[in-house]
């Protein structure tokens, strides 16, 4: 939202359009904006959200009819459009919205042809593109929050991952693609926040944090260093975190090289890496493309280089059967001997992904009381029960 509310303020012809980002849309809220002209409220969905922004827009609907146009976008808005549209939305955008968004609203404040927009869909559309088929986003050419408003978030460095892991929708919704913001950029806008916000620290937002700089499948120490070199050396931006959550990096890429560079620059005392199993079957099920062995590798390189594991586990994957889950979830137990912490998820068919068809991951019983007992000794942090709560939700 950050992102999408900076390329709106900062484009020219959208000057005199009112922005406002309520925590909750009640109806006195938009009586207001009403009052003072048109109005379009936009979601950004996220498939697990996707029910409730649905109730919100009938809500909407309801009261206010059609004098309120109504916008999707976001992850599930990118790969069921139709169903956003069943749901009362008047517009979908599909794929990368920091262009097409603003189009929309200039042609919706000129009485233009939102047809026309690459990656807009209504329900007049015929064909519905798909995010790979759509021009890439130059991420320079937009800012990475929204400095006017003061709506931050984390900046976003790179975007997309040519790895095809089934349980992930970012395949689907980059095709492949990878591209990153450059270092003159991100700097340009941390010394804006610096001075205009009072920014402090800063998080970097990445699919795998040590592909920054590259085609995604190698690190590429030099471009990383460039990167923490130069933002690091921002006057009054104290912390940098890079490589935590909410990003992640795989486990193939962490060197003993590149830690030793991240150790001199970053805030971060956690390294986020995503290990996911302890069987290699089941890595080669879901199509990590590494092994078990990679992982414990970077977990001890993470270790040897003063950093505490994150260690990221989905439990319940499809063809795992029930003695590699409790393989993982042992493999979590040593994992809390040797220094590190893990995350544990349940399998959750996220549409858009390989496996969207799949059931939803379900613990068994002897796994939930082993990772209660982890989560107690604060050795383990996740929601597995809402995951399987959400996994069904998701199904049905
Ligand atoms: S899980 Fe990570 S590495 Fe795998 S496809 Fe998704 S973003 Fe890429």
């Amino acid at each position: 939202m950050a992102a999408l509310v900076g390329a709106v303020e900062t484009d020219s012809r959208l000057q005199d359009l009112n922005i406002e980002a309520p925590l909750n849309l009640g109806n006195e809220t938009v009586l207001d904006a009403l009052s003072r002209g048109g109005v379009a409220i936009a979601y950004s969905v996220m498939s697990t959200q996707a029910q409730r922004v649905y109730e919100e827009v009938r809500r909407v609907r309801q009261r206010f009819g059609s004098d309120v146009c109504l916008i999707g976008g976001g992850a599930h808005a990118s790969i069921r459009p139709r169903e956003l549209l069943d749901n009362g939305f008047d517009y979908v955008i599909v794929g990368e919205g920091e262009e097409s968004f603003p189009e929309l609203l200039v042609s919706l404040l000129e009485n233009g042809d939102p047809n026309s927009i690459a990656g807009v869909v209504t329900r007049e559309s015929t064909d519905i593109p798909r995010p790979k088929d759509l021009p890439v986003v130059d991420l320079d050419r937009c800012p990475p929050f929204a400095l006017k408003r003061n709506l931050v978030g984390p900046v976003e460095v790179t975007r997309g991952c040519p790895f095809s892991c089934k349980f992930c929708s970012t395949p689907f919704l980059t095709g492949g693609r990878v591209h990153h913001r450059s270092v003159d950029n991100i700097v340009t806008w941390l010394e804006r926040a610096v001075t205009e916000r009072g920014f402090e620290r800063t998080w970097f937002l990445s699919p795998n944090a040590l592909s920054y700089g590259g085609r995604g499948r190698d690190v590429n120490p030099g471009k990383i260093e460039g990167l923490l070199r130069r933002t690091t050396a921002i006057e009054g931006l104290k912390e940098v975190f890079f490589g935590s959550f909410p990003s992640e990096v795989r486990p193939e890429f962490v060197t003993d090289e590149v830690l030793e560079i991240m150790r001199s620059y970053v805030a971060n005392r956690t390294l986020q890496i995503g290990l996911q199993s302890s069987s290699n079957r089941v890595l080669k099920l879901i199509n990590r493309h590494h092994t078990v062995e990679d992982g414990m590798n970077a977990i001890r390189i993470a270790l040897d280089a003063g950093f505490i594991p994150h260690v990221d586990m989905i439990f319940g994957l499809p063809g795992e059967t029930i003695e590699e889950r409790h393989a993982s979830i042992e493999l979590c137990y040593t994992l809390a001997e040797m220094g590190a912490k893990t995350h544990g998820h349940v399998f959750m068919p996220l549409p858009g992904s390989e496996f969207e068809h799949m059931p939803p991951g379900r613990l068994d019983d002897e796994s939930r009381r082993l990772l209660g007992e982890l989560s107690r000794r604060k050795l383990m942090t996740g929601s597995w029960s809402s995951q399987e709560a959400m996994g069904e939700k998701l199904v049905s």
